[in-house]
């Protein structure tokens, strides 16, 4: 399904991931953890196709259009003015392109995506006004809609009341029995162990990537810290690696 081979990504020639290798296969639910600045949201941008690798690739048998990609909440612009209905309906987009109309079924596929994530009532709010875990229910929202097989998800839960991330697990859940591919990045080892089959362990190089209960050992995770304090004193350019676009 997604395949990483050998990746490489640089941003100014510093490499946030280095020969980086695995695979998530189809239907897998799996959790991307690491220190800060590890390189999760490069592996999920490089997925998506948004990075140029420096080295190797990443192969997907999924269309990139066919990709669900829910960016980490603080690179989003949400102060642009569209009410809650709207946002829902723009993860219908791909289906519809650009000469196409919104449909009565996408508009009522809208409705009750809304409904599934509890915001009934809430469809003409401007999504300004929502708080962070409201709009982030919107965003799973759009999720739905696009009903995508590959869904990447950047710290969904970060900054959530615990019953909002109840909701959405559930949702994660319902996706991955659906057959669906999830890959998550996620910053709390309970909740991962809990949670997530598969698990992979950045420190800019692979520490682990496998079955959670053998990723999230003592071990491995001293291994993540040791590297991440490394890295001020490492911040040498590396030469052999083109600049990421
Ligand atoms: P994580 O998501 O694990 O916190 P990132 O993938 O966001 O880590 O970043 C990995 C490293 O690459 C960090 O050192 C970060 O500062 C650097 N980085 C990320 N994005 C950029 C960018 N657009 N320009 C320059 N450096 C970046
Ligand atoms: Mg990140």
């Amino acid at each position: 399904m997604v395949t990483v081979d050998n990746l490489t990504v640089s941003y100014r020639q510093h490499p946030a991931l280095h020969h980086i290798s695995g695979t998530f296969a189809a239907g897998s639910l799996s959790a991307v953890i690491g220190p800060n600045g590890s390189g999760k949201s490069t592996l999920l941008k490089s997925i998506m196709g948004l990075l140029k690798p420096a080295g190797g690739e990443v192969r997907t048998t999924t269309p990139r259009q066919h990709i669900a990609y829910l960016p980490q909440l603080t690179e989003i612009e949400r102060t642009f003015p569209m009410q809650v209905r709207d946002c829902v309906l723009l993860g219908c987009w791909s289906s519809v392109g650009v000469w196409g109309g919104i449909s009565r079924s996408m508009q009522s596929r809208a409705d009750a995506a809304i409904r599934t994530v509890g915001l009934e009532g809430f469809e003409h709010r401007a999504v300004g006004s929502l708080s962070s875990g409201q709009f982030q229910r919107v965003l799973f929202a759009r999720l739905l809609v696009q009903d995508a097989q590959l869904i990447l998800l950047d710290e969904p839960f970060n900054a959530m009341d615990s019953r909002t991330t109840a909701a959405l697990l559930a949702l994660v859940h319902q996706w991955h029995t659906q057959g669906r591919t999830v890959i998550a990045v996620l910053h709390d080892d309970a909740q991962v162990a809990a949670h997530f089959e598969q698990t992979v362990l950045l420190a800019r190089e692979l520490v682990a990537w496998g079955p959670t209960a053998q990723v999230l050992t003592d071990p491995n995770l001293q291994r993540a810290r040791a590297l991440a304090e490394a890295w001020d004193d490492n911040a040498e350019i590396c030469h052999t690696d083109e600049a990421a676009v």
